[in-house]
């Protein structure tokens, strides 16, 4: 029998925040691993809410089969308001006691990790986090869980979009998910061959934007899509189409919003292993005595982040990636 050091017998396990690709095969992950160090492990459905209102099941091995290739989170998530109160912690806190919960694993973004930090401070239940957001903007770790799927996605629909942007001599704006990162723009506007790319850590202007169009002007490009993050600063993709058209009348200008596809699906390779691997690390991070930190993956080896960290500071977006997009969309 493998080690259980922190003698644990009961972990709880909950995803909260917005669903990911890959929160199912993080939860299969993390069943089968307390299985494996005989510790019973415990599904907390729809998020916090699930604590607060003691939707609690017991899963075992067989519970989590046929999991890991499907998308969303079969455990529920929900935005839980009761859970950003005291009083709502206390219930919580009130429902693991009940069950004999000794500490939780929480799938989720900054949010659900700021709010596990605080029942842990008030309430002395130990967790360790695992990322499971679209987004990648987790410090600590190179990739989050359904970063790969949703990149891959948005690529899938991007090159759709440029057969009919190319068939019809269009320009197209594409609004893709990101409210404060501009990692899936980058990245898919990168693979799709974007003429431009907007995010919100750049200080983009409409002139530079322009000055992207005259260049494919000049270069004999006759169709062009431009990838825009949710969160870019000049103004969102219906203005900016508005303006350009404004510029160019000539131009046919198009908008795609992609919203809520990039967040489902079936996870890619990627992250149903980053999930698996991240899933084991959680538990056995709590077997080892580990509390409130994040289990990341940085180039290809398991870390374990301060929790406060993992939520207050923020990967940067890659300087080199954004030259690649640039020497290449000039050409
Ligand atoms: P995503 O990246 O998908 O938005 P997230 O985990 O950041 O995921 P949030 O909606 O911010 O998503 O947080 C999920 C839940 O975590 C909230 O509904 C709430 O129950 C809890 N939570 C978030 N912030 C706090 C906070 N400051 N205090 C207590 N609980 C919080």
């Amino acid at each position: 029998m493998p080690e259980n050091n922190n003698k644990y017998k009961k972990i709880g396990v909950l995803t909260s925040g917005g669903d990911s690709p890959g929160m199912n095969a993080a939860l299969r992950a993390v069943v089968r691993t307390c299985n494996y160090y005989d510790i019973n492990c415990y599904g907390i459905r729809m998020g916090y809410d699930g604590l607060i209102n003691d939707h609690i099941v017991e899963l075992g091995p067989r519970s989590v089969k046929n999991l890991i290739n499907k998308g969303g989170t079969e455990l529920k998530s929900a935005r839980s308001e009761e859970f950003r109160t005291v009083e709502g912690r206390k219930k919580a806190a009130e429902t693991i006691k009940k069950h004999g919960i000794e500490a939780l694993v929480v799938i989720g973004g900054d949010g659900s990790f700021t709010g596990a930090m605080k029942l842990y401070e008030e309430q002395g239940v130990p967790f360790i986090g695992i990322p499971g957001t679209i987004d990648n903007d987790i410090f600590g770790t190179d990739y989050t869980v359904g970063y790969d799927t949703a990149l891959n996605t948005v690529a899938e629909a991007i090159d759709k979009i440029r057969d009919t942007a190319t068939s019809h001599n269009r320009v197209f704006f594409i609004e893709v998910m990101g409210r404060d990162a501009g990692f899936i723009a980058l990245n898919t506007g990168i693979a799709t061959g974007a003429l431009d790319i907007l995010i919100p850590e750049e200080k983009d202007s409409i002139e530079d934007l322009f000055q992207s169009f005259d260049n494919a002007k000049k270069k004999g490009k006759t169709s062009s899509i431009i990838v825009v993050a949710e969160g870019d600063k000049l103004g969102g993709v219906y203005d900016l189409a508005k303006f350009t058209k404004m510029k160019y009348p000539e131009f046919d200008v198009r908008v795609t919003v992609l919203g809520h596809i990039q967040r489902g699906g079936s996870p890619t390779v990627a992250d149903r292993v980053l999930a698996s691997r991240l899933g084991v690390a959680a538990v056995e991070g709590l077997i080892d005595g580990r509390c409130c930190v994040m289990a990341g993956m940085q180039s290809s080896k398991i870390v374990f982040t301060p929790i406060e960290e993992a939520i207050k500071k923020h990967n940067e977006i890659d300087k080199e990636l954004i030259k690649v997009s640039n020497i290449l969309s000039m050409q």
